[in-house]
């Protein structure tokens, strides 16, 4: 026998069982015990979550139990093969919505279980893990994103690059908005082969938007990062013809005013860099709450646009590599220091560099 514990039990407005698609429809709680609150810490950050449950109300003994049952649907199945709540464990399983929690308190739907129901674990739903296919058919690996970018579809574009950049955040929203709608106006699509590229006059959250959505990126050589520290970039063509959007003066104010909270933790958070763990779940919350809701925003009231024509620099030039004499490790062409008729990199040779990083270009000095 295994001996397992309940974390708490099912509060619902139905006492015997129902129609299970009735039952899930309908608002439940799950109470869980009070010694258990701090196992609930940031179950909020998950959408979906599966509990496990046990069927008290089930009396039978597992050898009287029928191992083929007729289900929901009226067709004969083994109980392994359907969802009865006649089987030897007597536990439920159900993938449910989290809308709140107060507290101990979790409201969900989808449970099917019912007032006074047994439960015996919560774990988050990993529909990511399971459910994406990775497999390379395709020749172009973006082909996902051309019907985004085509339909707006700024919610799904915006969790992709939220992929890339770790967090949901305004920032992020804006390169999605704006690079969705200059690639719709240019009906160009990225493959990586410097064919389109992106003009970043900054380096913040926004650049990430730009990277996903347009596929230009610092590594396909088609992202020109210029240190200009201004919230606006560019889309165009090979030919240098494409679009500039800069986000306008009075956006910040207007954002501010919409989203109070947010602007609160982003100072505790991001200019007071608190790591206080309540901050930051508050922060990222409002945050992605704040990411979101800017998607429906009008792109006029976000960015001001205009045509533009820049001189774009040659397709990347393929280079031989040079060993460096001290080190010995492989340095691109041109990209060496010739010191008493040898090569050495620029680490070797003591030389300053450009590095960019978070302040922009930088001098860096070994
Ligand atoms: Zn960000
Ligand atoms: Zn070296």
């Amino acid at each position: 026998m295994i001996e397992t514990e309940n974390i708490g039990y099912v509060k619902s407005s139905f006492s015997e069982k129902a129609d299970p698609f009735i039952m899930r429809a309908e608002e439940s709680k799950i109470i869980i015990d009070k010694k258990y609150s701090q196992a609930l810490y940031d179950i909020e950050s998950n959408e979906h979550l599966e509990v496990i449950f046990y069927f008290h109300k089930n009396s039978q003994n597992s050898d009287e139990l029928q191992l083929k049952v007729t289900n929901y649907f009226g067709e004969e199945k083994g109980i392994f093969a359907c969802r009865t709540p006649f089987r030897p464990s007597r536990l439920g399983l159900a993938t449910v919505k989290l809308i709140k929690r107060e507290e101990n308190i979790l409201t969900v739907t989808g449970l099917d279980a019912i007032d006074g129901t047994p439960v015996l674990d919560i774990k988050p739903y990993m529909s990511d893990l399971f459910e994406k296919e990775y497999s390379p058919v395709e020749l172009n690996p973006r082909k996902r994103f051309i019907p985004l970018i085509k339909n707006n579809d700024l919610e799904k574009l915006l969790i992709e690059s939220a992929a890339l950049h770790g967090h949901y955040c305004p920032g992020l929203s804006m390169g999605v908005i704006g690079s969705a709608y200059a690639l719709r106006q240019l009906n160009v699509y990225s493959d990586g082969l410097e064919d389109l590229l992106a003009i970043a006059e900054i380096n913040n959250c926004m650049v990430d938007g730009i990277q996903m959505v347009t596929g230009c990126s610092i590594a396909n050589n088609s992202l020109i990062y210029r240190d200009l520290g201004k919230s606006s970039f560019s889309l165009v063509t090979r030919e240098g013809k494409g679009l500039r959007l800069t986000v306008r003066a009075d956006f910040r104010e207007k954002f501010g005013k919409e989203f109070p909270l947010f602007q609160k933790y982003f100072q505790k958070v991001v200019k007071e860099k608190s790591r206080d763990k309540e901050d930051l779940l508050i922060f990222k919350t409002e945050s992605k709450k704040a990411s979101f809701e800017l998607l429906k925003w009008d792109t006029d009231s976000i960015f001001t646009k205009k045509e533009v024509e820049h001189s774009i620099p040659e397709y990347a030039k393929i280079k031989e590599s040079v060993t460096c004499a001290q080190c010995g490790e492989q340095i691109m062409a041109g990209k060496e220091i010739e010191k008493e008729s040898s090569s050495f990199c620029r680490e070797c040779a003591k030389e300053e560099l450009h590095q960019l990083d978070g302040s922009g270009i930088s001098t860096f000095c070994y």
